[in-house]
Parts: C-alpha cells; structure tokens; sequence
C-alpha cells in the first residue's frame, strides 16, 4: 500500500463520520469516557476497536508485543492508573490472538540483542505453562498467555489499590476465522 492511500481513506473515513453526525468531531473533541481499558499485542492485524467494532472512544487502549503484564513497564503502569484512576473504565481486557508472532519468537527461542529484553517477560509467561503437557499447540500458548495476564492485572500494584470491582476479561481473536474466543476465569457471566 502506498502512503498516499493513507490520505485517501482517512478523507473517507472524516466524511462518513460527518455524514453520520456533522458533530460527531465536535463531539470527540469535548472528552472521553470509555467503558473499556484494552491491553492488546501490537499486531496489525488485532487492532481492538476496529475487530470489535466499538466506536472511538470506547476503548482506552495499550498495546506491546504479545499483550504483555510486567510491573516493571512504567508505560503500562501509567496506562492502567489513567484508565483506572482517572477515567474510571468498568472492564479490564486483555486481548490475544492466534498466530502470535512474540508467543512464536519467546517459544522458538529467537535470539536478538533488541528483542531479548522484551521477550524475556513472554517467555517467564511461557514458564508458567502446565509442563505436564510436552507440546502445546502455539493456540493452547496463546489462551495461556491470555489467562496468565489476566492474573498479572490482578496482581498488579494498581490494579491491587484502584481496580476494586472492575472485572479483567480474556479474549482471544482467532485471525482465520474472525472469531472472538471469551476467556473468563472468575466466570463473571457476562
Ligand atoms: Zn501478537
């Protein structure tokens, strides 16, 4: 794709949205209140609202390489304080998907002197997958890796002091079939 199409289907996209509602930029432009903090991986193929089809400003988003928790990542620490403390958003998500190229790189053991530090936390996840089970398919590492960042949230620092009541919801986005697979340990019925 060339950059000019990006100019193109952003003109598209200002007028359908004024076509809409003429006030829909007005609107944006007066503040947010989204529902939902999202944790997702970087992928582009992944990107929340748009697979989810939430208008903007419903979803306060944070994004690295495999949808990671680690309290030593400032950035996501800000994230979540802002989405908690300050936005004050009812649901928690933390957002996979299947053909996860960081489950793949941590699993396979890739080696890069710019990518070993990130890794490092995919992998710990990894760790904490059921030895029992010799092979996992990189599915089954991928809902793992869901559900342990789940619990990471929980535990969280931030999460331990402003995430009362605020339930952490697992999803993971299956690309080759567009499906959206819930993953809900505390089974919050929703
Ligand atoms: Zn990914």
């Amino acid at each position: 794709m060339e950059i000019r199409s990006l100019e193109v289907s952003h003109n598209q996209f200002m007028k359908k949205m004024k076509a809409e509602d003429p006030d829909f930029f007005k609107k944006l432009g007066e503040g947010q209140q989204p529902s939902f903090f999202v944790l997702s991986c970087c992928d582009s193929r992944t990107c929340p609202s748009t697979i989810t089809g939430m208008p903007l400003g419903e979803m306060f988003t944070h994004r690295n390489i495999a949808n990671q928790v680690t309290e030593e990542d400032d950035s996501f620490r800000a994230s979540l304080h802002y989405a908690l403390d300050v936005l004050g958003v009812n649901y928690i998500i933390i957002l996979g998907h299947t053909n996860c190229g960081g489950i793949l790189a941590a699993s396979s053991g890739v080696q890069h002197e710019s990518l070993d530090g990130w890794l490092k936390h995919v992998k710990a996840t990894l760790d904490e997958y059921d030895k029992s089970n010799e092979a996992p398919t990189p599915a089954e590492l991928e809902e793992h890796n869901v559900r342990q960042q789940i619990i990471n949230v929980k535990n969280h620092p931030v999460y331990q002091r402003k995430g009362e009541g605020v339930p952490v919801i697992g999803l993971l986005f299956h690309l080759d079939s567009g499906e959206l697979e819930w993953i809900d340990p505390d089974d919050n019925n929703l």
